[in-house]
């Protein structure tokens, strides 16, 4: 079902959920909007030209968190809060971002506690993107600015007012009250979204770019587009759908802490023998296009890039992941 709410009274929708929930929802952070806990609506950003810098996947898997505490050998689990809470104004992108991130850490055999605690106490609206930022290319990897995986809600900005539809049963019990969408307002709302769609065209072709990949594995394609790289590790950091940590046992606190890690860094995988499998740039750029393009699609028949461009506009050297996949489908060894 579609509701609506005036631009204008959307600061005391969200008190009224702030009174029984934490909400989240992005703030300004200095230069950049961040998803932050809601304290003060006037501190809502949501009209920035692109989404946040620094991933909501963070709300679901913090970039450090303990897992566990001990002494002698002694542990204790560590207790997540049981409390509802609402992530307001996540993108589509992120938002199937977080339901690609599922497949990892809700796995049936191996599910992990803390993603899951997590993600069963959140309900997620979203926003659509009316006006798309140049470097989103979403419709490319199989979402769209309207896209609703992953969503309780999808909110679709007009001029003065944003229309809600309720995508599942949490989102429905959120909505309750509020008035039902005018006639008037759900075709604003169908342009709105097709506007967005049309923006957003043509689409980078990805068709055979698996085997495409597959087949230059061992060409000097890695080595000409790595060449600039700094092994920053921002594109990944920063990546929705980026998801490898390394555990330590911090053994002075006696903590168990899982922290980000990423293929990006040199001795991310270097093995205790001194031995590296990936010893340079152009394998570890290699391994970061091959899990997105390619192992995704062997795990789960999905691109693990949701078109969010946030690597492409943070990348502190300009490397463009758009422009590898494009030039890796047009690849022709000298
Ligand atoms: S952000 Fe750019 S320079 Fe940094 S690791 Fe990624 S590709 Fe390399
Ligand atoms: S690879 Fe780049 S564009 Fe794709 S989801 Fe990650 S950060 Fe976004």
């Amino acid at each position: 079902m579609n509701y609506q709410i005036e631009k204008k009274d959307l600061p005391a929708l969200l008190q009224q959920w702030m009174q029984s929930a934490q909400v989240f929802a992005p703030v300004e952070n200095g230069s950049f909007t961040k998803f932050k806990t809601l304290s003060d609506v006037d501190k809502l950003a949501l009209d920035g030209p692109h989404n946040t810098r620094y991933p909501p996947k963070a709300l679901f898997l913090p970039q450090s968190e303990v897992l566990l505490k001990y002494q002698d050998r002694d542990f204790a689990a560590i207790t997540l809060d049981k409390q509802q809470q609402i992530v307001f104004g996540i993108r589509p992108c992120d938002a199937s971002a977080v339901a690609l991130l599922d497949t990892v850490f809700d796995d049936q055999d191996y599910p992990d506690p803390y993603w899951k605690t997590r993600r069963e106490q959140i309900i997620l609206v979203g926003l659509g993107c009316a006006e798309p930022a140049e470097t989103c290319f979403c419709t490319t990897v199989g979402s769209g600015p309207f896209d609703k995986t992953g969503l309780d809600i999808l909110a679709t900005p007009l001029e003065d007012v944003y229309t809600l539809e309720a995508i599942t049963e949490k989102g429905s019990r959120l909505l309750e009250g509020l008035p039902a969408l005018a006639n008037d307002y759900h075709e604003q709302m169908l342009a709105t979204q097709n506007n967005a769609l049309d923006y957003l065209n043509p689409v980078l072709e990805t068709d055979g770019i698996k085997d495409k990949l597959y087949a230059i594995f061992e060409s000097g394609y890695w080595q000409q587009v790595s060449q600039a790289c700094l092994g920053c590790g921002v594109c990944t950091f920063l990546c929705p759908t980026c998801f490898c940590f390394d555990i330590v046992d911090e053994t002075q606190r006696g903590e168990r802490v899982r922290n980000w890690d990423t293929c990006m860094f040199r001795v991310y995988s270097q093995e205790a023998s001194g031995h590296n499998p990936r010893p340079t740039r152009s394998e570890r750029t290699r391994q970061r296009i091959m899990h997105k393009y390619a192992y995704w699609l062997d795990h789960i028949d999905q691109i693990g890039c949701t078109g969010c461009g946030r690597c492409v506009r943070y990348c502190p050297v300009g490397i463009d992941i758009r422009e590898i996949i494009r030039d890796a489908r047009a690849w022709r060894e000298a």
